[in-house]
């Protein structure tokens, strides 16, 4: 029987994972401070004799933690986001997706893990080419896409050095159900859902037209699982639906609403866009969900938005005051 240790597996991603883990018979034990504010994520798998929870935060979580004993695979989503929090606070951010990287390696390293998968960032490539492979040349732009690839070097480092088998997965938009609705401003899905259900206009930045590689959840869980089970090595995998989508798009799938604009944000590409034929070949992957699909599943639940925060053009132009100031420098 496989035992797996999923960090950040109470949050949007890591949840989706863990579903996946319990549906193919693994032991599943999740280490998680709940910091996004996302305690309800786990909530349908309250009872499962296979599922453990740990409330604790990466940082503490000792070399030689039992609760990676006898664990197979280790999958590392646990960590920060948002941009301009990452500009305020960018220690924070080393902290946790750098230093708290290490610290899990280090568990996994002891206990011998088999895999270690990472979840790695789109954002490490900067204003990329597209399509973007992974041969793309890294270009943080930010303190979070700085902090998320110096965690995916120390990953392979580990494994160059100790022999440790880890794979990174890249994930481009990822957006689904349970998508995050609390903290900072981002994440244009909590933003426009709340928006719909308060009858208050969508806030589309620029002229809407900017696209996004959005890949729906599930799709990229099931990436993880194939990057757990590979037999490849130190290998980072692209991941989105290489269709992207307009804003405006997203917008017309969510019916009337009003609009308002707000000014694009400096260092926004105007496309993401991944190419993803290496895990495609090297991981049998591929997307299933296409974006109307999951647009119309996250509808049939936009319950879930109820309290989430309300942003207007206002409030958004107090979150991102930061972002403007040290961004628009470049
Ligand atoms: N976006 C928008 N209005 C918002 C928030 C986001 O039009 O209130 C757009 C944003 O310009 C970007 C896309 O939605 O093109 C995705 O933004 P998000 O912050 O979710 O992800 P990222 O910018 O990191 O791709």
């Amino acid at each position: 029987m496989s035992v797996s240790v999923v960090t950040g597996g109470a949050g949007f991603i890591g949840s989706h994972l863990v579903d996946l883990l319990l549906a193919e018979g693994h032991e599943v034990r999740v280490i998680d401070n709940l910091s996004g504010g996302h305690e309800r994520n786990l909530e349908h798998h309250k009872t499962h004799p296979k599922l453990k929870f740990y409330n604790i935060d990466i940082n503490d979580v000792p070399v030689d933690s039992n609760i990676f004993s006898g664990c197979n695979f280790c999958f590392h989503l646990a960590g920060i986001g948002d941009i301009v929090p990452s500009i305020q606070k960018p220690l924070d951010y080393f902290r946790t997706n750098t230093l708290g990287t290490i610290k899990i390696l280090e568990a996994a390293r002891n206990s011998g893990v088999t895999k270690f998968v990472y979840a790695s960032s789109s954002s490490c490539y900067g204003l990329a080419d597209t399509p973007t492979d992974e041969s793309h040349s890294i270009n943080p732009m930010h303190p979070y896409a700085m902090s998320k690839y110096q965690g995916e070097q120390a990953v392979f480092h580990w494994s160059n050095v100790y022999g440790m088998s880890a794979n990174a997965i890249c994930i481009f938009n990822a957006y689904g159900p349970r998508v995050r609705t609390t903290g900072a401003y981002g994440a244009v899905f909590g933003v426009f859902f709340k928006q719909k259900l308060a009858n208050k206009p969508f806030t589309v930045v620029g002229d809407g037209e900017q696209k996004r590689d959005f890949v729906y959840v599930t799709d990229v869980a099931s990436a993880f699982l194939a990057a757990a089970y590979s037999k490849t090595k130190g290998e980072r995998y692209n991941i989105g639906n290489a269709d992207p989508k307009s804003i405006n798009n997203l917008v017309a799938l969510l019916g009337k609403n009003e609009v308002v604009y707000v000014p694009q944000r400096p260092g926004e590409p105007d496309v993401t866009y991944a190419n993803i034929d290496k895990a495609k070949r090297e991981l049998g992957w591929k997307s299933k969900v296409s974006f109307a699909d999951g647009v119309a599943e996250m509808l049939k639940n936009i319950h879930q938005w109820e309290d989430a925060p309300l942003w207007d053009e206002n409030s958004i132009a107090y979150a991102t005051k930061d972002g403007f100031r040290y961004m628009s420098k470049r």
